[in-house]
């Protein structure tokens, strides 16, 4: 098998080999999405292993075989309410809602309008989708309904549109103009994917993500991997769209069911999250504490960000942005080096996210180094 060798020599000339790394002790870590610290919350922990000595370590099965356990409905009434919707499902990962529930919405004859910054998951579920897939410009609403208008007029048999998009994005930590989509999509006829994967935990008076009560054609995804410091996923909309889903998502049907204990510390997390805004709150003041400090040099000004916790420090070249990179580790500073496929070609760049966990000292140790490794 020759042609591995050969793809990794090509991937190291082109600056986009990698690795698995370990991050050595003492160094600050400014990459983490745990923007709530809850990762390491012994509460967390604690219901955890509490759900693992009730129902197991393992789930055992699909939970349309026998791995249905009442936690898992338990979670689900509390993420409907989380969200104010009638019902919400449990999936396995972002990852998994996300090549299940697209394809399950949209098939042969529908169309999908995508924006040209989504997630790799939500590309990889338009790719599993037959739908036709159409990409609009980010958050350019102009662009999109646009397309809307002249690809609904074009096709003849009367077709379903899903518009895809993440609610803050993973890579820009932008947000989407989520009021004027929605109601250019009730305009349009169209149903709106929502993935709140950055949103759920941070936004909102009790972490509900950028909406609660979501109107009828706005189906909303959040995970419990990155704000809720867990794993999993889930959607939230009407009990015709849970019922639908159970029968249709086959990312859902055909998987073992999540863990017991992962369950449990995922609605520990819930508990805190809709119940504790304090971390919230210091989120927030870290975020902004980061996007004004005077220490902030002008060229991750020039990037986005103070928005959401994610801020995008532009570099394009691909080396040159693992070189930085390295630059800060050697200086106690991890932060991830960003690069294509992740991001579009030339589009390299150091991410950067600010938690709740982060202290003062901490945030301008980081200014300062970034001012030392101008490009
Ligand atoms: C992380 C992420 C996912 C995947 O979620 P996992 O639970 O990690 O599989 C999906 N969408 C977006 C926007 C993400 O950032």
């Amino acid at each position: 098998m020759k042609f591995l060798e050969d793809e990794i020599q090509k991937l190291k000339a082109a600056g986009l080999y990698r690795t698995l790394k370990q991050l050595p002790p003492g160094v600050l870590n400014f990459c983490s999405n745990d923007y709530l610290g809850l990762t390491e919350e012994p509460r967390l922990i604690a219901a955890g292993l509490a759900a693992a000595r009730r129902f197991g370590a393992g789930s055992g099965s699909a939970r349309l075989i026998a791995g249905n356990f009442p936690i898992q409905d338990e979670l689900e009434v509390a993420l409907a309410r989380f969200k104010g919707t009638e019902a919400a499902l449990l999936f396995n990962s972002g990852y998994h809602a996300n090549i299940g529930v697209i394809p399950a919405l949209a098939g042969d004859g529908d169309l999908i309008f995508s924006d040209e910054l989504n997630h790799a998951s939500l590309i990889d579920g338009c790719r599993l989708s037959k739908a036709e897939k159409v990409v609009y410009r980010h958050n350019d609403l102009n662009h999109l309904e646009d397309l809307l208008r002249r690809r609904g007029e074009a096709s003849l048999a009367p077709t379903k549109k899903i518009i895809v998009t993440e609610a803050v994005f993973s890579m820009e930590g932008d947000l989407c103009p989520l009021k004027d989509l929605l109601a250019l999509a009730e305009k349009q006829g169209a149903i709106v994917y929502l993935d709140e994967a950055h949103a759920v935990g941070v936004f909102g008076e009790q972490g509900e993500g950028l909406i609660k009560n979501p109107p009828p054609h706005l189906v909303c995804m959040g995970t419990f991997g990155k704000a809720f410091g867990s794993y999993g996923a889930f959607v939230a909309g009407s009990k015709t769209l849970k019922e639908f889903l159970i029968n249709r998502a086959r990312s859902f049907i055909f998987t073992t069911a999540l863990p017991p204990m992962v369950v449990g510390t995922s609605l520990a997390a819930l508990k805190i999250i809709e119940t504790e805004p304090e971390r919230r709150e210091k989120l927030w003041e870290n975020i902004k504490l980061f996007h004004i400090s005077p220490y902030t040099p002008s060229y991750s000004k020039r990037g986005k960000g103070g928005d959401s916790p994610i801020f995008s420090i532009p570099i394009g070249d691909a080396k040159k942005t693992m070189e930085i990179s390295q630059k800060l580790l050697e200086q106690g500073i991890y932060l991830q080096g960003i690069r294509p496929p992740t991001v579009p070609e030339g589009t390299s760049r150091l991410r950067l996210t600010v938690t709740a966990m982060h202290t003062k000292e901490q945030i301008q140790k980081l200014t300062e180094a970034l001012r030392t490794i101008r490009p």
